[in-house]
């Protein structure tokens, strides 16, 4: 794999996933701009990306909101002319059932896991068509089967897979190729932002062995393999994929 002159855009590249494939894109050469909203821990990313590769350019922006996404985008193509890879990552999650959600959890969970995927992505695909390039978008096991309790987040996963595929198909004749990666429990910062104790959040991992096949939770490094794997010419062959990062949790069945 090597990304040597290629552009690729990271959104949410401030912690967790995002960080992880960054600093894997790094080191495969590639010309980033990651996206975040906290500046002080993007140039922490941006630093670590530098010390295994060549700095990138920081786009701090919310993607909940049109106008930063535009601005992200506008930030792109002024840095670098082109883009060759976007990565859609950043991603929230809260608790709400039918009983206890609200319209406003809806809006939340659902302009920052998909409208600005569909945004940003829109905006992107004439540059991805001239570069022939791709699209690597991070779903969820949850876009590929269903948990009670985070339910927003699940609409807006299976929206990220319904996307992939669509776009996919719409874009295959022009040489560009959508996958996304659907992780399992991968340990990063995700939970606890999302209102889980540190002590709640122990116990979630420790149950995370009975729920994935492989008996553990994942890392942010091995989702990050395969978004890159995506991302490159190795699977050059593969459009419209969901690809379960999960220790083979979306396989497994209570029992
Ligand atoms: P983290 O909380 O560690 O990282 C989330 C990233 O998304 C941060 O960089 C954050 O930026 C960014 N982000 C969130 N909201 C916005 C926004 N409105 N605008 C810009 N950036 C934003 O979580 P993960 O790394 O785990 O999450 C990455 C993706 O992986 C998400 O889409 C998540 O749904 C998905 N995923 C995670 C799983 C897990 O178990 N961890 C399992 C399955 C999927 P900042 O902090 O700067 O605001």
């Amino acid at each position: 794999m090597n990304f040597a002159g290629k552009v690729v855009l990271i959104t949410g590249a401030s912690s967790g996933i995002g960080a992880a494939t960054a600093v894997k894109f790094a080191k495969l050469g590639a010309l980033l701009v990651l996206n975040g909203r906290n500046a002080e821990n993007l140039s922490a990313v941006a630093n670590q990306c530098a010390s295994v590769g060549k700095q990138p350019h920081i786009s701090v922006g919310d993607v909940s909101k049109e106008s930063d996404v535009e601005r992200i985008w506008e930030d792109t193509l002024k840095k670098y002319h082109k883009l060759d890879v976007l990565v859609n990552n950043a991603g929230i999650i809260e608790t709400g059932s039918i009983e206890n959600t609200s319209m406003e959890q809806y809006d939340r969970v659902m302009n920052t896991n998909l409208r600005a995927i569909y945004q940003l992505t829109m905006l992107a695909v004439p540059e991805l068509v001239k570069s022939k390039g791709n699209i690597v978008n991070v779903s969820s096991v949850n876009g590929i089967r269903s948990f009670p309790g985070v339910l927003a987040y699940n609409i807006s996963k299976i929206g990220v897979d319904q996307f992939t595929r669509c776009v996919a198909l719409e874009l295959a004749a022009k040489g560009v190729r959508a996958n996304c990666v659907n992780p399992g429990v991968t340990i990063t910062n995700l939970h606890k932002r999302g209102g889980m104790d540190e002590e709640t959040y122990q116990k979630f991992l420790e149950h995370s062995k009975s729920t994935h096949a492989l008996g553990r939770p994942g890392s942010a490094d091995e989702v990050a393999n395969a978004i890159v794997f995506l991302a490159s010419d190795l699977a050059s062959f593969t459009t419209g994929i969901s690809l379960a990062v999960d220790g083979g949790r979306h396989a497994m069945c209570p029992r």
